[in-house]
């Protein structure tokens, strides 16, 4: 017999199987020797009740052995020979575009132009030291895209089950743990990631597909509204009719050239705001209602949301014991975001606090037409770096100094490696922004009491949430209405957010691309 049990343990409990096994025995109210073993499905965390309790959903496999499980077969195979399909962008969407391609039989061409992971690696260490972006090599850009050097959070709002399962187990199969598939809020981290992205890469080089580093795409070269070819920055040209363009939300230069060649495209609503960090042990405090973690819990996190003075104001991708990353991809610009390692055991919990933006506020800074929204980021972006003093020193102020109007006299510790100047925020974020967060914050410590306070820090600028310009597509077909051949995808097309919904819709452009 097979039976599915739900079970709410102490977290030191959850941590010892022959626990978990004992209360099943119990539960059950069957004799020992029937229980033959058990799967955990899915493990999350309980902290509603006065104790800190893990939910655990088990199979039970009574009187019957345990079945193996089900191996997963990526479905790769050789495509060397076969009918070829350009990927530009070796992000989480062209990477899983490529992978897919090749269980369907087709030869991806992947075209990124950052490098690979390891070299890309030195230059991060190298811009957190001299506080010089490399516009080609930065937190954005690069093998593996924006999720390579991050949290590895693996939760998406995607509905579609299914397809983040079996994402997730793409993960597993290039080195992720396995507990990625049973944890509500699995993440990987900045350690681990860079391995599961060289064991990718390798996989579709290994398969026949190519993956070409240091190879910025220029132009896309169009006849008869259909993709013929792209154009690199070293003047090389790949022919190709079939074009999934997954480049991110950062490549302007890209948004740029589709504008320009009257290619159609269209300015978006995002986010922009802050940083926020606490001390981790604050958040543990606040969130598990106890002095102290103590060895069974995860870092803390918190996900928050209000409305305020008609503008959605969020907290977005937490990092517990994390750190805040300069993620700027261009010098002159100052842009955070943050990371952290698998075991989130920084002294410090980040997240990003934004408010929406949209044509309101394009129009107020006097910025019209389809890049309006990118033209605001940027502008924002600038003021922020000339604001920080330069050499990505990036403006902060405390919390209730913000909210009171007052200069920070002193900053406290913070995990931003090129340091940070005290700054009001309202001389660096438009209005409405600076007015929605300063009202956001107060709402959040009502509802997390503890989050309010002087010991927490806002650093400037979260502005990188999602793209600013949507590249339209057939709902079906996901081609471009159009120019016949391109598949605009992910982020910075608009159509997700995230690390697994990028790869989910890298995999579908893939299928579309191809169908
Ligand atoms: C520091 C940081 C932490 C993050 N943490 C998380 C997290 O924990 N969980 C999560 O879900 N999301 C996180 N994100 C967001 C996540 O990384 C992105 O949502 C995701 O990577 C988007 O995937 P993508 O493939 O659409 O685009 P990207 O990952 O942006 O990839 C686009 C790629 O295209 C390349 N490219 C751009 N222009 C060109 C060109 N002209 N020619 C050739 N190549 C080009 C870029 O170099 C880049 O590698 C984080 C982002 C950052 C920056």
């Amino acid at each position: 017999m097979i039976q599915q049990i739900n079970l709410l343990l102490l977290p030191e409990e959850a941590s010892q199987d022959h626990v978990i096994r004992q209360q099943m025995i119990a539960r059950l109210g069957i004799k020992a020797d029937r229980l033959n073993g058990f799967r955990i499905e899915r493990q999350s965390i309980d902290a509603r009740g006065r104790s800190v309790k893990i939910q655990l959903q088990i199979t039970a496999y009574i009187d019957e052995p345990m079945p193996d499980q089900e191996a997963f077969d990526p479905q790769l195979q050789q495509v060397g020979n076969k009918p070829s399909v350009v990927i530009v962008g070796a992000g989480p969407a062209g990477l899983f575009a490529a992978l897919r391609l090749i269980s369907l039989g087709y030869k991806p061409i992947v075209l990124e132009r950052g490098k690979d992971v390891r070299s890309r690696r030195r230059d991060l260490a190298a811009m957190n030291k001299t506080g010089i972006v490399n516009p080609e090599s930065n937190y954005c850009f690069g093998e593996g895209g924006a999720g390579t050097y991050s949290d590895g959070k693996l939760y998406t709002r995607s509905t579609k089950r299914g397809d983040v399962k079996r994402i997730l187990q793409l993960f597993v199969h290039f080195g992720a743990e396995e507990n990625i598939l049973v944890e509500a809020h699995p993440h990987i981290g900045t350690n681990k990631l860079p391995q599961i992205i060289t064991a990718m890469r390798e996989a579709i080089i290994d398969c026949g597909g190519e993956v070409l580093f240091e190879r910025t795409v220029t132009d896309i070269l169009i006849q008869n509204n259909a993709v013929k070819g792209i154009v690199c920055a070293d003047d090389t040209t790949i022919d190709c009719s079939r074009l999934i363009l997954a480049t991110g939300h950062s490549a302007r230069d890209i948004f740029e050239l589709l504008e320009r060649k009257h290619i159609l495209i269209e300015a978006k609503p995002f986010a922009l705001g802050v940083r926020i960090e606490h001390p981790q042990a604050l958040i543990d405090s606040i969130q598990y209602s106890c002095p102290m973690r103590g060895d069974y819990l995860p870092p803390a996190s918190y996900s928050l949301v209000s409305q305020e003075k008609g503008r959605g104001v969020f907290s977005f991708c937490m990092c517990p014991g994390g750190i805040i990353a300069p993620a700027a991809t261009a010098p002159g610009e100052l842009v955070v975001n943050g990371w952290s390692p698998s075991k989130r055991n920084n002294p410090f919990a980040n997240s990003g606090t934004v408010v929406a933006v949209d044509q309101r506020d394009f129009r107020q800074y006097g910025f019209s037409g389809n890049l309006a929204g990118m033209y605001l980021q940027q502008m924002i972006e600038r003021s922020c770096f000339a604001a920080g003093g330069g050499n990505l020193v990036a403006p902060a102020q405390r919390m209730v100094d913000f909210v009171q109007g007052k200069a920070s006299s002193t900053l406290p510790d913070c995990s931003y490696i090129p340091g940070i100047s005290s700054v009001p925020m309202r001389d660096i974020l438009p209005k409405a922004i600076s007015d929605a967060l300063r009202s956001g914050v107060q709402t959040f410590g009502k509802k997390m009491k503890g989050y309010y306070t002087n010991e927490a820090l806002l650093i400037a600028t979260e502005s990188r949430t999602s793209s600013p310009v949507r590249i339209p597509r057939h709902k079906e077909t996901l081609e471009h209405p159009q120019i016949k051949g391109l598949y605009p995808c992910a982020e910075g097309a608009g159509y997700a957010g995230g690390i697994v919904s990028a790869a989910i819709d890298g995999e579908r452009c893939a299928e579309m691309a191809v169908r």
